[in-house]
């Protein structure tokens, strides 16, 4: 069973390092992956833990490494400030990486007396760290693979029925542009380009009008493949080394006008935020769940696309929150809002059929490749995960607890996405915040 739980998963295990006690997004049970530089410390690999971030490099210097688990540590260090060594490795030296990061990080682990005389070389405030891109990005690819955002678009385009006749056949995607991906916290800047005003069939070049965000997940690419030879469905799980949250900043005028017929270009390509800490699929094994049964009626995948195994246990049960901050409601001390609810399970396709479908042709995939998942809405409205559905295309702006509304985002705006992994007899974990603002 390649998803198995181990020590590492043990709801009883607490950590030496106090706030991770109870903490909302990185309890010992976690771990992700990351990269962070400090004082003159440049760029190097870390783990989250707690408020703290636990030092790879200087652990490895120490030693305190052995096997498989020193494999992973020198991949992790390899890369010249970029996981994507790490995560190029089978899933077994990741697994061991973690299993001796807890048992250094745990209350009764056997090294503790020797760690926690090494704290202040070992561990730092995560406060005072910059953390940066996890990896270096070769390809970014976008689905479309949330069921609920794809037929709110239809409805908003007057299509009946809302779907495209190839959505539950094809999981959906193009290819996006990954050089203009930044880790959160990020300042999207305002975009301009071509975009109809009114009922004007001419274009004019202005600043975007319509400016949105898109409430999705990270997945990040594990070992990959060779061009021309296609992950099989059954081992493409195996190729996702972990998830994070992204925000696709959309550009709606522009993209209205500019996507017939080859789909976005400058309307996605001027910046996506990504939240900067990697949860391992191995941390998340707890919240997998089997694949929500399609409507009666819908078509089964076609055979490349179909795994029992997958089906079983290859999706994820992840709450995912959006919050918005304007510059009013932090001018009254305002809280920042919850503009959405929404959940992992309303992808329509799991993570394994992502991976098959891009390679079925024999397009390759490396290590450190960045997909997102599409956005993710719920059915009902609140959990719509962009602004073009929370105000039906700006025709019902949303009221906010400041007195203002939006249609769009203005700028000042900031966006903030959550992801929390629950279940019971389990220790949640949270995938730290992918925060945004807009700047004009
Ligand atoms: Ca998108």
């Amino acid at each position: 069973m390649p998803y198995a739980l181990d020590e590492t998963h043990d709801p009883n295990r607490a950590s030496w390092i106090e706030s991770a006690q109870g903490h909302s997004e990185f309890p010992i049970q976690n771990l992700p992956l990351g990269i962070f530089s400090h004082g003159a410390c440049g760029p190097r690999p870390g783990v989250a833990i707690g408020d703290s971030i636990f030092d790879i490099a200087a652990a490895l210097e120490a030693d305190l490494f052995t096997g498989e688990a020193r494999r992973a540590a020198e991949a992790a260090g390899a890369g010249a400030g970029a996981l994507n060594h790490l995560l190029a490795l089978d899933a077994a030296p990741r697994r061991a990486l973690r299993r001796r990061v807890s048992s250094l990080l745990a209350a009764d682990g056997p090294a503790r007396a020797q760690i926690e005389s090494m704290r202040s070389r070992l561990i730092h405030d995560a406060a005072a760290c910059t953390l940066h891109l996890p990896v270096a990005i070769g390809a970014y690819t976008d689905f479309f693979a949330g069921i609920e955002h794809a037929a709110n678009g239809g409805r908003r385009r007057g299509q009946n029925p809302p779907l495209a006749p190839n959505y539950k056949y094809v999981p959906v995607a193009y290819h996006s542009r990954a050089s203009s991906i930044r880790p959160a916290p990020a300042q999207i800047r305002r975009p301009h380009g071509q975009r109809l005003l009114g009922d004007s069939q001419v274009p004019q070049f202005g600043s975007c009008t319509k400016l949105d965000f898109e409430l999705e997940l990270g997945i990040w690419i594990g070992p990959g493949n060779a061009l021309g030879e296609p992950i099989p469905i059954g081992c493409a799980g195996a190729h996702v080394a972990g998830l994070g949250l992204l925000n696709d900043w959309s550009a709606r005028d522009i993209q209205r006008w500019e996507s017939a017929p080859l789909g976005p270009f400058l309307s996605k390509n001027f910046g996506t935020t990504i939240s900067p800490w990697i949860v391992t699929l191995d941390a998340l094994t707890p919240f997998r769940i089997a694949q929500p049964p399609r409507p009666a009626g819908d078509p089964a995948p076609l055979g490349y696309l179909w795994d029992d195994d997958d089906q079983r246990s290859g999706a994820f049960d992840i709450d995912l929150e959006v919050l918005i901050s304007t510059e009013a409601m932090r001018a009254k001390g305002l809280a920042a809002q919850r503009l959405a609810l929404s959940n992992t399970r309303h992808l329509y396709w799991t993570l394994a059929q992502m991976v098959a479908h891009h390679t079925c042709g024999g397009c390759n995939l490396a290590a450190g490749d960045l997909f997102g998942s599409g956005t993710i809405s719920a059915s009902e409205p609140s959990g719509y995960g962009s602004m073009a559905e929370l105000s039906y295309d700006g025709t019902k702006p949303v009221e906010l607890a400041s007195g203002e509304t939006r249609a769009f985002l203005e700028d000042g705006d900031e966006i903030v996405f959550r992801a929390h992994a629950r279940r019971a007899g389990y220790v949640s974990i949270g995938f730290g915040e992918c925060r945004g603002a807009v700047v004009a």
